[in-house]
């Protein structure tokens, strides 16, 4: 098909890997595509832990769409033999520590403060920790050399509609005035504000449970936990894999930490804290603080320094965000533009690459009829905003049990249960509705159902007794037996979680 110049079926604003991968997706589906980027690359960018399910989403568009360069990148043994010079890092699972203020970092041959679910069956089929510079600047590698339309430097100043089927776009690309029309917008920026602007949508955080904020950067020098803990005798012969390659979430009174490590030194860590900041204080005051409260994380810091880039430590504000609609005439926002919860559990990657997947079959199914893709488009924004929900009450509960381990560990099994039922479907040839299957009702009942439950246990006026917390557990327990394939809250596996990965 030939098109005019500068007369696109798409155009898509924002090139992280979310917009570079529709972008391809959609070329491959024979339409014409512009990907614009305020920006350059490589820039840095947060949000780096893949899971199965990303993976197999990956996969999926790779087969759908023929880019075989996705499915390179689906595990770490293909990533590391054909992309060798695109930084990651290897994630053999999920790993919780609990710490307390002032104290060493302890535990027992039970592992009482230690939770590890391994998530892949070894370091060939594993999951990775995307090094962002790199990845989205592949990706952006990936579309322009498909042939996309790719416009670094580029504000997009005006839109407006001049037809049913056509908007008109002016932008300055490097200094320079442009036109441009495209007969669909898919807003990639990652963040509310393009919508806001030219779609006049609105976004907020109200009616989400969870109150998070972040700080967090890139280092170099680290010291590897797994070293920590063999130096100071705790057992580790049991462990599914070393927790140094996995995504390390250490729990503390404020919240929480994530370390992420990527293969050349370098570790992305954040703390990310309960509620709002009261203080005020600067991102390296808090850090600092907070961090000597906690000896054996400190010790990690020891001789770590910041790395470049972002070479400074960074601070949100609320994380959490949702537009009040996520699509429009001509329109339509991806996930990580629409909304976010938080980090915990690393559900961003694969949520925002679901979001991808759906979003361009809609599209492409709908090429020739509004009012079909509207009502898909309505369908696609009630199923995010279901699965946003899902996540809140996931992540909330975990904010709320964090200071009791068992406790946590038993609702954190929930967000496992939603993983593998959603990667269970799967791999029987079905792709889900929703991310985590979260329109399933009886899953999403449980959750809701042991959310309320715990709420009513901790409610801030008393600490549960011994008694509750072992009620609690058990009926967890009963509750996932229906979907717990994979043998989750077994005390004979004291915490230490070998096979829930499914072979994929
Ligand atoms: C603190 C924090 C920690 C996180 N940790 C994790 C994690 O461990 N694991 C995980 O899976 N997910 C995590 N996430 C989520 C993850 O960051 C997102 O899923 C991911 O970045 C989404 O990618 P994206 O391509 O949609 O958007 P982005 O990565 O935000 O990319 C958007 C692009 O659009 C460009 N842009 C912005 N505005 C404009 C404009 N007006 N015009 C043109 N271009 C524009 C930007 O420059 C950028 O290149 C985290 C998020 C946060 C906030």
């Amino acid at each position: 098909m030939q098109h005019p110049k500068n007369s696109y079926d798409f155009l898509i604003s924002g090139s992280g890997f979310a917009g570079s991968i529709a972008a391809l997706c959609l070329n491959h589906a024979g339409y014409s595509v512009c990907l614009v980027e305020k920006g350059k690359h490589p820039r840095f960018a947060i949000g780096e832990s893949s899971t199965p399910i990303a993976d197999m989403i990956l996969r999926k568009l790779a087969e759908n769409y023929d880019l075989p360069g996705l499915r390179k990148l689906s595990r770490y043994g293909s990533w590391q033999a054909n992309y060798p010079g695109v930084t990651c890092g290897l994630k053999r699972g999920f790993s919780y520590y609990k710490h307390f203020k002032n104290k060493r970092f302890t535990s027992d041959k039970h592992h009482v403060h230690e939770l590890l679910v391994a998530a892949s069956v070894d370091d060939e089929n594993s999951d990775t920790q995307w090094y962002r510079p790199d990845t989205d600047a592949l990706f952006v590698q990936m579309a322009k050399d498909a042939g996309i339309e790719y416009l670094d430097h580029t504000e997009i100043k005006s839109i407006k509609k001049r037809s049913a089927n056509s908007w008109s776009i002016e932008a300055t690309t490097r200094g320079h005035e442009m036109h441009l029309k495209s007969a669909f917008i898919i807003d990639a920026t990652g963040s509310p504000d393009f919508s806001a602007r030219f779609f006049g949508t609105t976004s907020s955080a109200d009616g989400f449970r969870t109150s998070s904020r972040a700080i967090y950067s890139h280092f170099r020098d680290v010291a590897a936990w797994n070293s920590f803990l063999v130096e100071n005798g705790f057992r580790t012969d049991d462990y599914p894999y070393n927790p140094d390659h996995s995504a390390l979430h250490h729990l503390l009174e404020p919240g929480w930490m994530w370390m992420l490590r990527f293969n050349d030194a370098l570790t992305s860590a954040g703390l990310v804290l309960d509620g709002a900041d009261k203080n005020n204080h600067s991102a390296h005051e808090e850090w600092a603080s907070i961090i000597s409260d906690y000896p054996s994380l400190e010790k990690m810091f020891n001789n770590a320094t910041l790395a470049d880039p972002p070479n400074r430590l960074k601070k949100t504000g609320r994380l959490q965000r949702k537009l009040n609609t996520m699509h429009g005439d001509g329109w339509a926002a991806l996930h990580h533009t629409a909304g976010f919860v938080d980090p915990l559990h690393s559900t961003g990657i694969a949520h925002s690459l679901a979001g991808v997947e759906k979003l361009v079959s809609i599209l492409i199914a709908t090429e020739h009829g509004e009012p079909a893709r509207q009502k898909k488009l309505q369908q696609y924004e009630a199923a995010f905003f279901k699965e946003l929900e899902l996540i809140d009450l996931l992540v909330s509960g975990c904010y709320r049990s964090r200071q009791h381990f068992k406790l946590f560990t038993a609702y954190t099994i929930l967000y496992f249960i939603c993983s593998i039922s959603y990667e269970q479907l799967r791999l029987g040839g079905t792709i889900p509705e929703t991310f985590l299957n979260a329109e399933e009702p009886d899953l999403f009942h449980i959750v809701e159902e042991y959310h309320g439950r715990l709420h009513d246990l901790w409610n801030g006026t008393h600490a549960p007794s011994e008694i509750e917390i072992s009620q609690f557990i058990e009926h967890v327990k009963k509750a996932i037996n229906p979907f717990n394939s994979a043998g989750l809250m077994d005390p004979g596996k004291k915490n230490m979680y070998q096979h829930t990965a499914v072979e994929m």
